[in-house]
């Protein structure tokens, strides 16, 4: 294998919460300490990793971490108090919201009833209008860490012709928005795609968030592409079972002139990200307070990383 074709996801992952755990300590000597709280409705076991692994991470970054069990059944009402208070209490900088919720909650009401200045998954229309409208606000995690990934990679983005694959709320739209504003020329492919391949030859970037196990091949690639591999699928390999993103690797390599792995590329940045947007979130509440006359988004000021 060509390792320095390698986009190393867990390095440069490293290097983001580095950054963030001194960022902290600058925010310590002012008095200031990051806290998420991070809301988990049911049990699904998934969700029970994830929300883990966010809080252990957290605190090895020195965010306080506060975590809330709602069971299963919880009512709506009562998932949308927690929001309330936590939104009301100073000492809490981000809200995260483990998805997905059971479904007699509404994923959109509960998202929305998040204060957009705590909202650090960038899921709310707020941030997300911002976003289209080329604002540094709170960007959602996943498409942020691709962006650090395309920039440690290829330096200044301006003028690459970018194809994302999948327009999901959560990662294929906020990613075309984000490398418009990074000035490319984006084009989104998605299920309903009439040639999706032919598009995505023309590439010189391809992140591909479909969901489907090493869809993307060689034959979908310009030579010299640089590919971001969103996807995380598990899949059956003889009597064992182990994950792999939506392109294949092995036919992917020769073509690409970078490639992010699965596991070990996009899937680190992603946590990495989630602090870097708890830590922003901190320092824009005490610059709001300094400067009261300013809207939240005028006191968004996204540190380049
Ligand atoms: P999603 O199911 O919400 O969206 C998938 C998108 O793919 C849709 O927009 C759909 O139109 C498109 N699509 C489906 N079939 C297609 C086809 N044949 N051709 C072109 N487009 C097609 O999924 P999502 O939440 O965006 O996640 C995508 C993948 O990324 C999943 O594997 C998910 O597990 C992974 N993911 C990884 C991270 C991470 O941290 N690395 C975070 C979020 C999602």
């Amino acid at each position: 294998m060509n390792i320095s074709k390698l986009i190393d996801g867990k390095a440069a992952a490293a290097r983001v919460l580095q950054q963030v755990k001194h960022d902290v300590l600058a925010l310590q000597t002012q008095g200031i300490t990051p806290a998420l709280a991070v809301i988990l409705v049911g049990e699904d076991p998934a969700s029970q990793v994830y929300v883990r692994n966010k809080i252990l991470r957290a605190e090895e970054c020195g965010i306080r971490s506060i975590e809330h069990r709602l069971d299963a059944d919880c009512p709506q009402d009562r998932l949308l108090a927690l929001i309330a208070t936590l939104n009301a209490d100073p000492a809490v900088s981000g809200i995260l919201l483990q998805l997905p919720l059971p479904a007699h909650i509404e994923e959109t009401r509960a998202l929305q009833a998040i204060d957009p200045r705590k909202d650090v998954d960038g899921f709310h229309s707020e941030n997300v209008g911002g976003l289209s409208q080329g604002r540094d606000v709170l960007a959602p995690c996943t498409p942020t860490g691709c962006m650090y990934l395309l920039e440690q990679t290829l330096g200044d983005l301006t003028g690459k012709h970018a194809v994302v694959i999948g327009r999901s709320n959560i990662v294929g739209k906020p990613m075309a928005a984000l490398l418009l504003k990074a000035h490319c020329s984006v084009t989104v492919v998605h299920s309903r795609s009439t040639d999706a391949r032919a598009l995505c030859q023309l590439a010189d970037i391809v992140v591909a968030a479909v969901g489907r196990p090493r869809m993307i091949d060689a034959s979908w690639l310009k030579p010299g592409a640089v590919v971001i591999d969103v996807g995380i699928n598990r899949i059956q390999d003889g009597d064992r079972s182990r994950l792999v993103g939506d392109v294949d690797f092995d036919s992917a390599l020769p073509q690409a002139s970078a490639i992010t792995p699965v596991p070990g590329g996009v899937g680190p940045m992603t946590i990495a990200f989630l602090m870097h947007n708890t830590v922003t979130a901190a320092r824009q509440q005490a610059q709001a307070q300094v400067q009261p006359h300013n809207s939240p988004s005028e006191a968004a000021c996204l540190s380049a990383y």
